[in-house]
Parts: structure tokens; sequence; C-alpha cells
């Protein structure tokens, strides 16, 4: 019997074609594809030996840029289980609310994250499976958190023992906890079926091969770190994770790691311009440079076409609920800067098999040339939210006088003409963009709400760039309160990029013809008190 095709198989394939090349590369150390499939092996039959069978399909995955860490990933999907990445910069007791969400019966924890795990068990009820492949002892770790199993390295079952169980290409490939607007991060279930498009798309896009040297600048919270691992095991290339140091300053990255992909958020070239580091022909090697995540500035494209005179540059777009990304517009300096809008970088086309709907309010089809928001439908429709039905019925529907499921992605586009590339206009909503993450800014106001217990809280991205926000700024409605401390307290509560960079005092709000309170004129008192 042959195995359906999951996100492990490409890696599986490679494995098979290129024991010996290598797989990961991270600060001078390389493993090969045997090394690491032996890794992940080990780990998948511990998984199958001592993660519980009443806990949902899903492993737990916590640690930054390790071997230890992309071993885990593989060794999850070899157990036949979704991964759901957790991420030590985030605060612990969100971390917590993602584990204990997700019911995950089994947690793999990298070395340098071990001490961050500790605060996150503080409080955890459910008796969890710790694998500690790192670990050699953990006598006084296991004293501290007796209620839980844990496994160390010696006791870690060998590569040989891991029988490969069939796994559905509708089962969850992975759980990814996104902003969510209600105060509480939703988790994006994307399965396999839907990363396995588009890989494809991407294969045949984009002909990496078993020379390619590709990025990883995600952190694996962010669901583009699913490009960088699969298209680079599925095509027997390396993947590259950068050492903190390089992810730092990522210019001197480029060269050291020969990396021939490069893919970030504009953010992150917008720091190389601002370093002096997309000086003309600086990064030769690279023959692809892909953005994605936030929009695409037309001088950043064309500062990175000019430091990377052999790379193909494409700006590809995409919410987590639809796998990654599912429309490409490839730059050409000649045609392009005339199809650009605002200043932006188109975002193109729909991939092969997806199909793409700009509506009006009520879903139907807007009047060619006319804005509206965008809407998504096929393959790569992810599943929906992890155990909220409501929120997946709002953001899936099926519109009026068609069949399929689209899903809403709540972004405003326009395509000028017909045959005339999609543009990015903006959000209909109150997300926005911070470096590239996703943040609705509905949490941060019901959280600061919560924490300084008052009635209203508005949150603004501020100060506003092209591609989003550098921050956020809130307003409070109080006279007075003890604003550090606030802060303080939202640092527990939310990552570094959503904790506003200032809180300020406004007892009373300007508000709108609806009555509601007016985040322009919030916007045009921080733009005139900067100006003042
Ligand atoms: P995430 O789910 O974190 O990947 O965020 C998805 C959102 O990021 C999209 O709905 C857009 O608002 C924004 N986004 C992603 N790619 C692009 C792009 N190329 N241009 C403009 N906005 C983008």
């Amino acid at each position: 019997m042959t195995e359906a095709r999951t996100v492990r198989s490409g890696f599986l394939r490679s494995c098979e074609r290129f024991p010996d090349r290598p797989a990961l590369a991270i600060g001078g150390r390389s493993l090969a594809y045997a090394e690491l499939r032996d890794r992940a092996a080990s780990i998948a039959a511990t998984l199958q030996r001592r993660a519980p069978d009443d806990a949902p399909p899903l492993t737990a995955v916590l640690g930054q840029r390790s071997e230890t860490l992309y071993a885990s990933v593989l060794g999850a999907l070899l157990r036949g289980h979704g991964y759901v990445p957790l991420n030590p910069a985030f605060p612990a007791a969100r971390t917590r609310a993602m584990l204990e969400r997700s019911e995950c019966g089994a947690l793999i924890v990298d070395a340098a994250s071990e001490a961050y795990l500790e605060q996150v068990l503080d409080g955890v009820e459910r008796r969890l499976v710790l694998l500690m492949p790192d670990r050699d002892d953990a006598e006084d770790f296991a004293k501290r958190w007796s209620r839980h199993e844990i496994v160390t390295a010696g006791e870690f079952e060998s590569a040989r023992a891991w029988r490969a169980t069939p796994v559905e290409p509708d089962a969850i490939a992975y759980l990814l906890f996104t902003s969510g607007s209600t105060g509480v991060p939703k988790g994006v279930m994307v399965a396999h079926r839907n990363v396995t498009h588009f890989l494809d798309v991407m294969t045949e896009r984009y002909r990496i091969t078993e020379s390619d040297r590709l990025s990883q600048l995600f952190d694996l919270t962010f669901d583009l770190s699913a490009f960088d691992m699969f298209m680079a095991w599925e095509s027997g290339a390396c993947l590259c994770p950068p050492t903190p140091k390089q992810k730092l300053v990522p210019s001197s990255y480029v060269g050291d790691a020969g990396l021939t992909l490069w893919f970030s958020v504009p953010s992150t070239a917008v720091l190389l311009s601002r370093l002096g580091k997309l000086k003309p022909s600086l990064y030769p090697g690279l023959r692809l440079a892909l953005f994605c995540g936030e929009a695409l500035p037309v001088d950043v494209i064309q500062a990175f076409a000019a430091a990377a005179p052999n790379a193909v540059l494409e700006n590809i777009y995409g919410p987590t609920e639809v796998t990654i990304a599912c429309t490409a517009y490839r730059w050409d300096p000649a045609r392009s800067p005339a199809e650009s809008e605002l200043g932006l970088v188109p975002i193109g086309e729909p991939y092969p098999g997806m199909q793409a709907l700009v509506a009006d309010a009520s879903l139907r089809e807007v009047a060619p040339g006319e804005s509206g928001e965008l809407l998504m439908s096929g393959p790569q429709v992810s599943l929906g939210y992890w155990k909220d039905p409501d929120k997946t019925a709002a953001a899936f529907v099926t519109p009026p006088g068609r069949s399929d499921l689209f899903y809403r992605t709540g972004d405003r586009v326009r395509r000028a003409r017909d045959g005339a590339p999609l543009v990015y206009l903006g959000r209909i909503d109150n997300q926005i963009k911070i470096q590239g993450y996703r943040v609705e800014l509905e949490e941060v106001e019901s959280i600061l709400r919560e924490t300084a217990g008052v009635e209203v809280a508005i949150a603004v991205g501020w100060p506003v760039n092209p591609s989003g926000a550098d921050g956020i700024v809130a307003f409070l409605g109080a006279t007075s309160a003890d604003l550090d401390a606030i802060r303080d307290r939202l640092k527990l509560r939310l990552p570094p990029y959503m904790v506003p960079r200032e809180i300020r005092l406004q007892p009373e709000f300007p508000l709108n013809a609806n009555g509601k309170v007016d985040r322009k004129a919030l916007r045009a008192q921080l733009e005139s008190s900067e100006s003042s």
C-alpha cells in the first residue's frame, strides 16, 4: 500500500535521494538528511511509545532555531501528529494558553528553552509527556514537575523503532495560533493537503534543487516558516537558519550561509536598507528573493533588486488561513512601477487551483476596477479555527450564487482592469502588521481594558510606515493611572511587538458619525503632537 502524500513525504523522499547532503545548517554545523531523519525518527518512535492516546493527534514543539527544534517538527510529523509551534519569545502566560487550548499530550523542548518551559508549566493542570532530547539528566526538573512524565536523551527510542503509521491528507499538519480580536489567540488548523498543494505550486514556480540554500528568518509561530522548512526538504535543499547575531544583522548571513534563496517580510529589507546593506550587487549569490507578510513598498523592492542583481524577485501574499501564500507577483523593473498603486508592489494573481473573488459587503463580486474585500477559495483554504465553530463560520463562507467555500481575508484589493494584477489597498478592519506580525488591535484593547480596569481603551498602529506600523500607541479612558505598571502587566500577557510603546490618558474619546470611537481622529492627534 502506498502512503497518502502528506507534508513529511517530500522530506522522506529527499532522505532517500540525498542521504548525505545537508538538510540543515546552523552556525557553521551541518546535519545531513540521513542524520536529521534519524533524529526525527527517534523522536517519532518515542512519541509513539510515550505520548498519550487519548489526546488529539498534535504535539507541541518549543524552541528557537535549534537542531532539536527542527528535528522535533519532523518528529511530530513522522509520528503522524500535527505540530503546534510555541515561541519562547512570547510571554509564558500566552504560550501556556496556547498549549492548554491545543490539548496536546506531549511537548518537545530544546535546551535553550528549558528554563522558559518551567514558567509555562507553572499553572498547567493536565499531565504532559515532556520530551527533552538535549538533556541527559533531569532529576531536579522531574522532582519539581512530578505531575508530568519526563523523557531525557538516554530514554529516547532508537530511530529504527519508528514505524510509519498512516496519516490522512485531511489531518492537521500544523496548528498555529494567531492574534484574535476577542483577546484570545485563534488556532488555525492547516491540513496536510493544504500544504502539499502549496508545495506543488512552489515547486513548479521556483524549481528549487538540492543545490539551493534557503533562509529561515521566521519564527515557527509565523506560518511563513513552513515555506522555508518544507520547501527546502521537499527539494533536497538545505535550510539555513541564522544564528541570533546573524538574525539581528542579516546582511552577513546571506554570504556566510551561502544563501541562494531569501525569504523575509519587507520590514527586514527595510532594516537592511537602513543599515546601508542594500548596496548594488552586494548579494550576487541570491537567485530568488521572496517577500510576504505585509505590504511591499516599491522603493524597497527596487533597492533589493539592485543588491541582488541575479535574483528573481516576487511579492507573495496570503493569510495563515489560506496556507502560507496564495497569490504572487513577479517584479519586472520595466513594467511593475506602472502596475503598482499607493507605492506598493501588486500582489498579483492567485496560485494555480486557487480562486480570488473581490467582493462588496454582501459578498457579491464588485464591478471591474472597483475595490472590495478579497475572498479566496481552493485547495489551500484551511480547516478553520480550532474548537471555534462560530469564528470559523464567520470567516469561511459561501458567498451568494457560489458553491465553494471562501475565506474572507479582510484585505481590501482592486484589479484596475481585466488582466491587471491585484493590488493591495489596506484592511477593512482593525488588523495591522508590525514588522510582519499580525495584530488584531481589539486583542490589545481587550487585554488593556482588563489590565487597567477601564471601560474604554483604544489601540492604534503608530508610527505608521508604508508596510504597516512600527508599533502601537494606546489610549486609556481614564483621568489617571499608573501607566508604567500597566505596561509591565501587559508585557506578561502580550508578545513584545503587541505591547504599546506608549499609553496615553484620554478621558474623553472623539466619536465619529456612528457614535463609535474615531480612530482617525486619534491618529490625527498623534500626528499633530508629533509635529508640534
Ligand atoms: P498572516 O496570517 O500573519 O500571514 O497575515 C496575513 C495578512 O498579512 C494578510 O491578510 C494581509 O493583510 C497581510 N499580507 C500578507 N502578505 C502581504 C502582501 N504581500 N502584501 C500586503 N499585505 C500582505
